[in-house]
């Protein structure tokens, strides 16, 4: 049995089986019968399901909030608004099924077309930071292209994805085009990327295990998506309203306890504007409200687990200064307090990896060359942010900074009708918007000979 733990309270709430390769071989061969049926289903049938799906997750969208807010120990605001965007994401690839256009192209002697044509059976590997989140942008767009789908949630979040596996059949969605399999990565992660009968591979979580599942893909040569870890700058210009920047930065690393690949977790400041912004910095993380994830006024909770709060403890007694550190409460939960480190050199430890927890660090720089520079001095590209006033030094920057998802004078990374994805070792492909239904399609040219 699995036990799965509260990380606010570290009590046991829900024990689930824990499957093996022989299930995971069960749920591929289901999934690879539904496949059939499933891409047969009429275009506007096929939408009207996702639609029913994305209705009956709003439905339950309270149960699934409490659910994510307890196993994640993620603010239950920042939960219930996640739900939202997972029903949102389901309604928004209902209108695939019927755009999935192809084209026609001229040639010599006879007509040829292009088709958009479902994969098979796609293998989903989640992370434990936002579970239903991320299943959502690769289930809606898996199923909408016409494939059927195993889902293996993380070991220490897998209720909401059960939830949904449940919620999807109460939905009218066939059996078998939905299935999901809990237990551990190293076994039954490493079966669905080696599985003969799965033809893609979608992975969110870390660089590392992100590499592991390219090279096992190449053996059967599936498709691979990859959402990768990150290291991203939020670069701010002496001359940008430094009152926003400095308000808005600290969700910006520690929204969701800073358990977020999009963390801007490098803030590169100007040199001239350290004071002004340190000190407006500085309120803002005292101000933030750490606490009870089900309390309404919460804005960061516990990390996930006990090794996460090691690992992160370990860069905060560095090389770098701290220069700011928040409150939180003390007692069980897997507490971490939000911590600014400064001034870091980009060479240091903290600025270099992916820290995944509520650290901060602040590196600054000179000029705008200098900013670009840092902010490209990392392995990593997936998100990232621009604050200044100067239209036109934000889209210089802008196209200089290496990163797949940027945002000026914002902090927001992710909607669900634009991609999403890194550059670097942030990953491969992207999620979201119409980018995503490429990576669960394959491109089939058909030519019809008409001369005589
Ligand atoms: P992992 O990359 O290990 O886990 C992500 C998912 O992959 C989980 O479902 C996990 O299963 C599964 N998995 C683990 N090993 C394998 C394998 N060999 N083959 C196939 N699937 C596998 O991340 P962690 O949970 O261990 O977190 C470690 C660090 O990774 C964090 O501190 C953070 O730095 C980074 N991370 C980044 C994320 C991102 O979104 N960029 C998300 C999560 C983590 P199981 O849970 O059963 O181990």
């Amino acid at each position: 049995m699995i036990e799965v733990l509260e990380p606010a309270t570290e009590e046991v709430m829900a024990e689930l089986p824990e499957a093996g390769v022989e299930e995971v071989d069960d749920a591929v061969a289901r999934a690879r019968a539904a496949f059939g049926p499933w891409r047969g289903v009429a275009p506007a049938e096929r939408a009207a399901l996702l639609r029913g799906l994305a209705a009956a997750i709003r439905g339950h969208s309270d149960e699934l909030t409490t659910l994510e807010a307890r196993n994640v120990g993620k603010p239950i605001g920042d939960a219930r608004g996640e739900i939202g965007m997972v029903a949102d994401c389901f309604d928004y690839y209902a209108g695939a099924p019927e755009r999935l256009l192809g084209q026609s192209i001229p040639v010599d002697g006879g007509v040829d077309v292009t088709f958009r044509e479902p994969l098979g059976v796609v293998g989903l590997i989640v992370p434990w930071n936002f579970p239903l989140t991320i299943a959502s942008w690769k289930i809606a767009p898996a199923l909408a292209a016409g494939n059927t789908v195993v889902l293996k949630p993380a070991g220490l979040t897998p209720l909401s994805a059960v939830e949904l596996a449940r919620i999807a059949l109460e939905a009218g969605l066939p059996e078998g085009v939905l299935n999901v399999v809990v237990g551990p990565g190293s076994v039954i992660g490493e079966r669905m990327v080696r599985h003969p009968d799965v033809a893609k591979i979608a992975f969110t979580g870390s660089t590392e295990v992100g590499r592991g599942i390219a090279a096992g893909a190449a053996e059967t040569i599936k498709r691979v998506t990859l959402e990768l870890g990150g290291k991203s700058a939020n670069v701010v210009f002496a001359d940008a309203d430094l009152e926003a920047a400095a308000s808005s930065a600290p969700i910006a690393v520690f929204g969701n306890a800073g358990q977020d690949c999009c963390a801007r977790s490098r803030i590169l400041l100007e040199a001239s504007a350290v004071d002004r912004f340190m000190e407006a910095l500085e309120s803002a993380v005292e101000s933030l409200r750490v606490g009870d994830p089900l309390d309404e006024q919460t804005q960061m909770g516990p990390l996930i687990s006990a090794d996460q709060r090691n690992k992160v403890a370990s860069y905060v007694d560095g090389e770098a200064p701290i220069a700011i550190r928040g409150r939180a409460p003390d007692g069980p939960g897997y507490w971490f307090p939000p911590t600014v480190l400064a001034p870091v050199s980009n060479d240091d430890r903290a600025a270099r990896e992916e820290i995944f927890g509520p650290v901060a660090c602040v590196i600054p720089f000179r000029d705008e060359a200098e900013a670009v520079r840092l902010a490209n001095d990392t392995i990593y590209g997936l998100s990232g942010s621009i604050w200044t006033r100067d239209g036109a030094k934000a889209l210089r920057t802008a196209r200089a900074i290496e990163t797949g998802v940027l945002s000026i004078n914002s902090n927001t990374s992710v909607r669900v009708s634009t991609p999403f994805g890194g550059f670097k070792q942030s990953g491969v492909g992207r999620e979201l918007g119409p980018d995503a239904l490429e990576h669960y399609t394959e491109v089939k040219n058909v030519y019809y000979a008409t001369d005589d």
